[in-house]
């Protein structure tokens, strides 16, 4: 996420409560898993570009969501375990090749 996107982030956490903000990425994680299911059934038909463009949004929801997520939760902690979540899978590649 850019710095540009980072400072708007950061004006709307400020002004919402972990409470408030938890409950809607809820919703977004369920939207984005209902899109997902959606984009399945639509591959093949006329609605496919549909299906995508709306996977795009609810997946731009999500991401907007767990950056909030990030921050209430201790950003330094978060990116330490995706860190050691990386590094464990791509010593679980290398154990594949
Ligand atoms: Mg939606």
């Amino acid at each position: 996420m850019s710095e540009e996107l980072r400072e708007l982030l950061w004006y709307i956490v400020s002004n919402y409560t972990f409470g408030q903000q938890r409950e809607i990425f809820v919703e977004k994680c369920a939207e984005a898993i209902q899109a997902a299911q959606k984009l399945k059934r639509a591959n093949g038909t006329a609605d496919y570009e549909k299906a995508i463009s709306h996977l795009r949004e609810e997946v731009a929801d999500v991401l907007i969501m767990a950056e909030q997520m990030r921050y209430f939760l201790g950003e330094e902690k978060v990116d330490g375990i995706i860190k050691s979540k990386l590094e464990r899978q791509i010593e679980r590649i290398k154990e594949e090749v």
